[in-house]
């Protein structure tokens, strides 16, 4: 049985946590330091420079020993107050989560979603496109009363492999001529998909370590503007850890209130270095390319793929539509026990319909290569038929591009 004693490394291409250079684990193997002391400081100082280059931001940016999810609360608890109104567009499983967890805080979330028809997958066509920033512009305008005070997107939705147009968020939401704060999830987006904090006018950004950062879990991040941390001075959620105003006082000296995680952060330190040599510019388009190559396979596949608007595709990841009648997680499961590849899993309204191809972190053509392979193999093994080759499609991809 192949899956009893697997040799080699597993080829982990969910759409991460991401498979993390040797690079970055061994910077993350030195030594743990006393965070209130020197060598800290200067540590905590250059990350806390550094991570605001890759937000393409001159505000400050906290960082958290948390998970995203811990980043995503503190963006709401710092900034709104109990019974706010916060428009969230639902463009698939991650949007729904923020909006749950905002309504547990107090919140009332309004949900928009596209309801246009969708012959592939008629139940949820919202999660197959970006975020159409004309019906928030219509919300917005009709909000005479101002009740909404935030409007919560996510940039690179990592249940589907689609993205939005954040710019044209900002523009509907200034179209509109409504203060309400924007919010942009870019926990999946940051360092593999073009994101820019200010020009933007993005209020808080919420992120994580575990993917284009090619980091393990366990840090979150908010990239902050004037607004926001104005907002927080008068915003009536109850928060203590999540306070952004104490540790953005004690950053100033490279410092946190509490204990950080400092070996990540060693890893944080590596992750900005090797995102500094390679030059961000650089790292889009390389996630462009791969995502150009793996689409190339599943359409010669004859698959659909779950993002239905070419324009909005994402370079991180690339979500596959299972013909009806093939349980994708049946075929997830044979995949990994044949040959130690881990997909990711459908999300919620797209369990059992679809897989994920995570295109980031510690990846190249060959791995990309390997990785269709497996799934090529596996879906044959699980009786799909194939209009083509998609292996043979992402060589001829890759190998006439550099
Ligand atoms: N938002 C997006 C877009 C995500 O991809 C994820 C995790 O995959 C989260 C939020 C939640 O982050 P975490 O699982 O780190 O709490």
């Amino acid at each position: 049985k192949l899956d009893a004693h697997p040799t080699g490394r597993h080829f982990l291409q969910i759409p991460g946590p991401s498979p993390v250079p040797d690079r970055i684990l061994r910077a993350m193997s030195l030594p743990t330091i006393d965070h209130r002391g020197p060598e800290f400081g200067a540590l905590g100082l250059a990350v806390l420079s550094g991570i605001r280059e890759v937000f393409q931001t001159r505000q400050p940016v906290v960082i958290y020993p948390s998970s995203g999810t811990g980043a995503w609360e503190a963006a709401l608890a710092n900034t709104l107050s109990p019974g706010d109104t916060v428009l969230m567009y639902e463009t698939g499983q991650f949007a729904a989560l923020w909006a749950r967890l905002a309504t547990r805080l107090g919140l009332r979330p309004e949900i928009l979603a596209w309801d246009g028809e969708d012959a592939v997958l008629p139940q949820a066509p919202s999660w197959r496109r970006g975020v159409q920033a004309e019906m928030i512009e219509a919300r917005l305008r009709r909000d005479s009363e101002r009740t909404i005070k935030a409007v919560c997107v996510v940039h690179n939705e990592t249940s589907t492999g689609v993205t939005s147009d954040v710019a044209a968020v900002r523009r509907a939401i200034d179209a509109a001529g409504h203060p309400a704060l924007l919010m942009v999830d870019t926990i999946s987006g940051l360092a593999s998909a073009d994101y820019r904090h200010d020009e933007w006018g993005v209020d808080v950004t919420i992120s994580g370590s575990q993917k284009g950062l090619m980091l393990p879990p366990g840090i979150g991040f908010n990239a902050l503007s004037p607004r926001a941390l104005e907002a927080s001075k008068t915003a009536g959620l109850p928060r203590s850890y999540w306070a952004w105003d104490e540790i953005v006082e004690m950053n100033r000296d490279g410092y946190w209130p509490y204990t950080p995680n400092t070996n990540l952060l060693y890893g944080l330190h590596e992750s900005l270095a090797m995102l500094k040599e390679e030059g961000l510019p650089q790292v889009f388009a390389r996630h462009q390319r791969w995502a150009g190559g793996v689409r190339a396979a599943v359409t010669a596949w004859g698959l659909p793929i779950q993002c239905a608007d070419p324009a909005v595709y994402s370079p991180v990841l690339t979500g596959v539509i299972t013909p009806p009648g093939v349980d994708a997680d049946a075929l997830r499961q044979l995949i990994h026990q044949r040959f130690d590849l881990s997909l990711g899993t459908g999300l919620g309204k797209l369990k059992g319909r679809m897989f994920r191809i995570g295109h980031l972190g510690d990846s190249n053509d060959l791995t990309l290569l390997a990785t269709l392979a497996g799934c090529e193999m596996g879906l044959k093994l699980a009786g799909v038929a194939l209009a083509g080759s998609g292996v043979q499609a992402a060589m001829d991809f890759f190998g006439k591009q550099s």
